[in-house]
């Protein structure tokens, strides 16, 4: 039987290009974590001391291990879900949030577009008709999910993006030389003014294989409901498949390559920021 790489134990996990036992295997995950936290490749700590952090839960795996990361580091954090009204999509997310936050005891807020913020998603789809769902559907959470933290003070937002999403989006954006994505796809987004609330991704060293691993490991519940107006595959899951297959021939290249653009960002980085 195959060795763990940090015991010598018998292993039971094999991901990326790495064997572990389960509690080698937790213990990567969490150094993986606060090595984020500390800026490892990017030279720039992600949180300070005595920062307050708005953890944005949708209730899938990735922002639910970070949910669960954060509060097992005692950072301050307050979680906050948008409900987005997207029928059993939406309500299986608001499910999974509320019974984590009893669990932990921590409270989740929770936002309603229609409720909060008078938005019928259903009409703005309809009004930007020639626009892709999805993109529309992103700005409008970015905007919202700023527009929140604004009104709570807190010191940043932390999304559940991953290692897959930061490497699939910057081969995606390579590909089409897109130097807008490419100069803002980066762990840590700065404030601006008093209009951007600084935006940190402590996910971005973990691939998204890992996290499902970490998460069924540690029973962390997640949804996997698919949003019902994600229709067919999304050109960014696309890259992800093309890129883990690469991955798989040429071991560790998408951790390489991210962590390359990374170390590198002074080449696609933009002095000004465009609201
Ligand atoms: P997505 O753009 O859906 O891949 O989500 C990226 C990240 O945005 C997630 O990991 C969450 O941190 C955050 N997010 C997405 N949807 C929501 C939501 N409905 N409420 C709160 N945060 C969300």
């Amino acid at each position: 039987m195959a060795k763990c790489v940090r015991c010598g134990k018998p292993a039971t996990i094999y991901l990326e290009g790495l064997r572990f036992c389960e509690d080698c295997f937790k213990i990567h995950v969490e150094r993986e974590f606060e090595e984020a936290i500390e800026g490892h490749a990017i030279e720039s700590r992600l949180i300070n001391a005595n920062d307050r952090i708005m953890v944005a839960v949708s209730g899938g795996k990735d922002s639910m291990v970070l949910w669960y990361l954060l509060h097992k580091f005692n950072f301050n954090i307050v979680p906050v879900h948008l409900n987005l009204h997207y029928g059993v999509f939406s309500e299986k997310s608001v499910e999974v949030v509320k019974k984590f936050s009893e669990k932990i005891s921590k409270k989740v807020l929770i936002y309603s577009v229609i409720e909060d913020f008078g938005i019928n998603m259903e009409d703005v789809f309809r009004k930007a008709k020639n626009r892709p769902r999805c993109a529309v559907c992103g700005v409008i959470k970015r905007y919202l999910i700023n527009k929140i933290a604004l009104d709570l003070k807190v010191d940043s937002v932390a999304t559940g993006h991953n290692l897959d999403d930061g490497a699939a989006t910057t081969l995606k954006a390579i590909l089409n030389w897109d130097f807008n994505t490419l100069s803002r796809n980066y762990p840590l987004t700065p404030p601006y003014k008093d209009k951007l609330v600084k935006r940190i991704k402590p996910l971005y060293r973990l691939a998204d294989a890992e996290l499902k691993a970490y998460a069924d490991l540690l029973g962390i519940d997640y949804t996997t409901e698919i949003c019902p107006y994600k229709i067919g595959r999304v050109t960014l899951s696309k890259t992800k498949d093309i890129l883990n297959e690469i991955n798989t021939q040429f071991k560790g290249v998408k951790r390489t390559f991210y962590y390359g653009y990374l170390r590198n960002n002074t080449l696609f980085k933009k002095d000004e920021v465009e609201l």
